[in-house]
């Protein structure tokens, strides 16, 4: 079996069909694996290793937790675990305690004091109707169309920032329906699925690192660096730039897989191409001795306040962060070329993320990058002024989750299947999403 693209989503494809039985050939345009989440190579002059951007898990992302414990990555030391809480910088947000999501929603809620008392039982009352709606929606709603009647307060504070952080996607733009898939997962399934998880260890170890070693020791053929130029049917069979496959993974971005897909499916290459992208930018910023109240703060965005979330890396780094391997055969992650620093080495280190990054792309990234430091420097108390440490951006971080979009499915033609985080499914962009898409293409294959 062949797999195009070593991202999230064919990771878990290439994996999963090993663990079927298959001999499974793995292609990979660039010279590392991890796609849209990965680390940066550090700079020969050893400088801290940082990833492509800052990326979040929560509870709910089983698929991935799965998947990490099966390489040998234990979630629970490389991922910190936190109750969900957007606490703002000098305020409290809506904060859930550690239990049955439904009653720590209910609880957050009543003890938010920064709202009203109406203002709070509006909120429940809404949540109690999307609950007995079964969190199902009108396609075509936008989320500012869903939440109409909240009260501004409980917008701009939690569905402003739930939106954009889940779907990368303004809430006057984003899917209703899909935004209430995520919530229903996140804030009202089982036990700790709201929490947040956030990487101690850099991206590319959390999960490309140590995939690529249990393939290689598996017998997979990682072919990196090499582009595929061509897929085409030749009787029965699938040819890979000529390599011969009885059954094929698309599990490139949406873009490359129509156009190998074009003369297969046109159909279906037309509605993957359809899609259209949201930037996101990440800055890094430098602060010797400073440090945030929490490893995570939601910030207020505006026309002169890009970020949406900061992001302490030092408290990420803290001793005891080390992952050890749970399974026989597992790599040693600390001998990876992306290994994370010994703890704390990453400590006045912040990361800020501006996700539905469009009009910050627009204005440029000196002018966002100074703008996000003008942030920083009016809303944090640190005890001397922050630098720019590095602006990067993903032009096309995830697809825009708009109302009534149609994703392309998963089945492309016989023994051609599609995996990705655009593939249609419950999900927006998401890790998760990429994971569940590269397992679900693997069992319609071999079933
Ligand atoms: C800055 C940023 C922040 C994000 N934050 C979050 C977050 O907090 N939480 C979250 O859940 N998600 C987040 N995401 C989204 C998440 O990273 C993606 O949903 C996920 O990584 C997509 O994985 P994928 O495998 O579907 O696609 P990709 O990662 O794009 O993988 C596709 C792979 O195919 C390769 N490829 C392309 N063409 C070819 C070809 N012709 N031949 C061979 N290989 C090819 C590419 O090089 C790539 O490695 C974020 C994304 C970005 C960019």
């Amino acid at each position: 079996m062949a797999v195009i693209g070593g991202g999230w989503a064919g990771l878990a494809a290439a994996v999963e069909a090993c663990q079927r039985g298959h001999q499974v050939s793995l292609f990979e345009m660039a010279p590392h694996l991890g796609g849209r989440a990965r680390s940066l190579p550090v700079q020969p002059d050893g400088g801290l290793a940082l990833d492509n951007g800052q990326h979040i898990l929560i509870g709910a992302y089983t698929q991935s937790l799965q998947l990490m414990a099966v390489l040998g990555v234990d979630p629970e030391q490389a991922l910190l675990r936190l109750p969900l809480r957007l606490r703002y910088p000098r305020r409290e947000g809506l904060r859930l305690r550690p239990g049955w999501p439904l009653l720590s929603f209910a609880r957050g809620v009543l003890q938010q004091g920064g709202w009203l008392l109406s203002a709070r039982l509006k909120l429940l009352s809404t949540a109690g109707r999307w609950l007995l709606q079964r969190f199902n929606c009108a396609p075509e709603l936008s989320v500012a169309q869903l939440c109409a009647g909240l009260p501004p307060p409980v917008m701009q504070d939690l569905i402003a920032p739930l939106c954009v952080a889940a779907l990368n996607t303004p809430a006057s733009q984003a899917s209703a329906q899909v935004f209430l898939r995520v919530l229903r997962d996140a804030l009202f399934s089982g036990r700790g699925s709201s929490d947040l998880l956030l990487p101690r260890l850099g991206l590319s170890d959390l999960l490309a690192e140590p995939a690529r070693l249990w393939l290689a020791q598996r017998g997979a053929d990682l072919q990196l660096g090499q582009r595929v130029q061509s897929l085409m049917r030749q009787e029965a069979q699938w040819r890979v730039d000529g390599q011969p496959f009885d059954a094929v993974i698309l599990a490139c971005p949406s873009g490359e897989a129509a156009r190998l897909s074009r003369d297969i499916n046109p159909a279906w290459a037309a509605r993957a191409q359809a899609l259209c992208f949201e930037p996101i930018i990440t800055v890094y910023l430098h602060c010797p001795g400073a440090a945030l109240p929490a490893p995570m703060l939601t910030l207020q965005d505006g026309a002169q306040a890009p970020a949406q979330f900061a992001f302490d890396l030092g408290q990420l780094d803290e001793p005891g962060s080390v992952v050890t391997s749970n399974t026989p055969n597992a790599p040693n992650t600390s001998h990876a070329p992306n290994s994370q620093k010994p703890a704390g080495q990453r400590a006045g280190l912040f990361a800020f993320v501006v996700s539905g990054a469009a009009p910050w792309v627009a204005r440029g990234l000196t002018e966002t990058g100074a703008a996000v430091l003008a942030q920083a420097r009016r809303e944090l108390d640190w005890p001397v002024p922050p630098t720019l440490f590095k602006v990067l951006a993903e032009k096309r971080a995830t697809f825009a989750c708009t109302p009534g979009l149609q994703r392309p499915p998963a089945h492309i033609a016989e023994g051609l299947w599609a995996a990705g985080d655009y593939v249609a499914g419950p999900y927006p962009a998401t890790l998760e999403g990429a994971v569940r898409s590269g397992l679900a293409a693997v069992r319609a294959l071999t079933r």
